[in-house]
């Protein structure tokens, strides 16, 4: 059935012909958004795992949804980049099934706990919420997606898929993010015996190594993956696809298929004088250390220098991510450096929101351009270009220029350096034959697939550092069209 005769069917449903009736619009625009329960800032800068936003009560779900016209023509929905039946879901919580409303996620998300924690959803789908268009705050998409997955996990109500009979093909996954683990689990739903390939000691790429406990706590990341092992999927840690084992191992294992979800992990550097002072280091390395490698305790092996005057360069999710857990391992000042101003800055709007609540200072339209040493050959400086906006750049954004002569410095002890980052090279290298473009990303066709036929690639890797939800829409498409190419279609 075409996706608008599907949505048209099930606004159709007497239940929910019902609901409509219940509330008439006016009441129902009439309904302020739900605010999500926070711990206290003060309370929060001392805890690196405690989640900060605390999910919606059921009391305040059901009145959310309730907020929700069930419109004709859902454009929330075109907002969406995987087209999570929308007000299909809302409907269900409203009238207080929420299992129901769970499984209706589950049928075009995999990771629904995760996206409703973490997707940009004010860019997308609550940006085309009807709402809009009545200047009334958006009808909280996210929150209520948030809700109901973490009602099926904390109720055990969480379907296990139906799986197709095996097929007797083994795939290989390179990679176990978000791109990685949707393929793995849509290929297993297809009867294929999967094996998804890592080369750290923990599953989940970013969502684990990258995105805080305090944004995004592990255990919903672990039940997703318990929930693939159920399905048979299995995982190999410590295993790096081209040093460990080569394209031709796995050829050789009797993988006939490959999904490569390596994603973007190469830290970008500024290259300017003083980045290699002790004390400077990528946010990659900054939160790895501290996310899987315990180093913001002290008394761990390998613990990261702390700081008084901690400065993160950049002004993105991974930069408020650095900022936010330096003033929690207690940073008295902890700097965003950014070269543009706030308007411009690719954050999601409640990190900012956040990171200012906790104290953090944003030092926008200021570029770095040198850190000076102390006689330990440590970072104790950072000296600062004042910048202003001139004409847009190719990015539609306005370029920041240089003010001549105003340069500051300031003290700092820890640098972390959040500017981006590039494709992970070894699998460019090391597959022979693949289309790779000049920034390092693999080129992929609208099926997502590779120039080697049986390899298929998504996420990062192919986009250089996009969305959570993007790379699993990725997944999900590689693993339809991989199904068609070995059946034979
Ligand atoms: P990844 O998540 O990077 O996973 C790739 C995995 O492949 C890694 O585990 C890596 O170890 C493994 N790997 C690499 N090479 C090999 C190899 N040769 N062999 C075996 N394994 C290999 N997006 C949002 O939507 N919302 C957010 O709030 C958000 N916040 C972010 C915060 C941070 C700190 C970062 C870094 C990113 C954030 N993003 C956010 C972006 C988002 O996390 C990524 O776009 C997404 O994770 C990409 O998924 P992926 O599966 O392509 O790659
Ligand atoms: Fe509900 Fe907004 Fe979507 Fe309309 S556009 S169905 S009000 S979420």
């Amino acid at each position: 059935m075409e996706m608008n005769e599907l949505i048209a069917e099930r606004r159709k449903l007497a239940w929910r012909e019902e609901l409509r009736k219940s509330h008439s619009p006016k009441e129902r625009t009439a309904i302020a958004r739900a605010q999500m329960p926070e711990l206290d800032p003060q309370y929060r800068i001392t805890t690196l795992t405690e989640e900060v936003n605390q999910g919606l009560t059921e009391e305040q779900a059901l009145v959310e949804a309730r907020r929700c016209l069930d419109c004709a023509k859902p454009t929330c929905m075109e907002g969406c980049p995987v087209g999570i039946h929308i007000p299909s879901f809302i409907k269900e919580i409203e009238r207080g099934n929420f299992a129901a409303a769970a499984s209706t996620l589950r049928e075009t998300t995999s990771l629904p706990a995760v996206c409703g924690r973490v997707c940009p959803q004010e860019r997308q789908c609550e940006s085309r919420c009807v709402y809009q268009t009545m200047k009334k705050p958006a009808v909280a998409i996210g929150y209520l997606e948030r809700f109901a997955a973490d009602w099926a996990r904390e109720h055990n109500a969480v379907e296990m898929p139906t799986l197709a009979p095996p097929t007797g093909k083994k795939i290989a996954v390179v990679g176990s993010g978000p791109a990685g683990l949707s393929f793995a689990g849509d290929m297993a739903k297809l009867g294929y015996e999967v094996v998804v390939f890592e080369a750290l000691h923990e599953i989940g790429g970013v969502l684990k190594y990258g995105i805080p406990e305090y944004r995004l706590p592990n255990k919903v990341v672990d039940a997703e993956i318990e929930l693939l092992k159920q399905m048979g999927v299995s995982f190999e840690t410590n295993t790096i696809i081209g040093a460990t084992l080569s394209y031709d191992d796995l050829h050789e294992m009797g993988f006939s298929g490959l999904f490569v979800g390596s994603g973007a992990g190469l830290p970008n550097f500024m290259n300017i004088p003083g980045e290699n002072l002790i004390g400077v280091m990528s946010s990659n390395e900054y939160l790895t250390r501290v996310n899987l490698m315990n180093a913001g305790d002290p008394d761990s092996e390998t613990p990261v220098f702390r700081g008084q005057h901690v400065a993160v360069i950049g002004g993105g999710n991974t930069a408020m991510d650095s900022v936010r857990t330096a003033k929690r391992l207690g940073a008295e000042r902890a700097m965003i450096v950014y070269r543009r101003s706030e308007e411009e800055m690719p954050a999601r709007l409640e990190e900012i929101a956040h990171a200012k609540e906790e104290g953090v200072e944003f030092l926008t339209l200021h570029n770095p351009i040198e850190y000076l040493a102390d006689e330990r050959g440590h970072v104790a400086k950072m000296r600062l270009q004042k910048m202003e906006l001139g004409e847009p750049d190719p990015s539609g954004r306005r370029k920041p220029i240089p003010i001549e002569g105003a340069i500051e410095e300031i003290p700092v002890e820890v640098v972390v350096v959040s500017i981006g980052v590039s494709p992970n090279p070894l699998i460019p290298n090391t597959f022979s034959g693949l289309n790779v473009t000049p920034k390092g990303t693999i080129v992929v066709n609208e099926l997502g697939a590779t120039d080697l036929p049986d390899v298929y690639a998504g996420g990062d890797i192919v986009r250089g550092g996009a969305t959570v939800i993007l790379a699993m829409g990725d997944g999900r498409r590689a693993a339809a069209n991989m199904h068609r190419y070995l059946s034979g279609n």
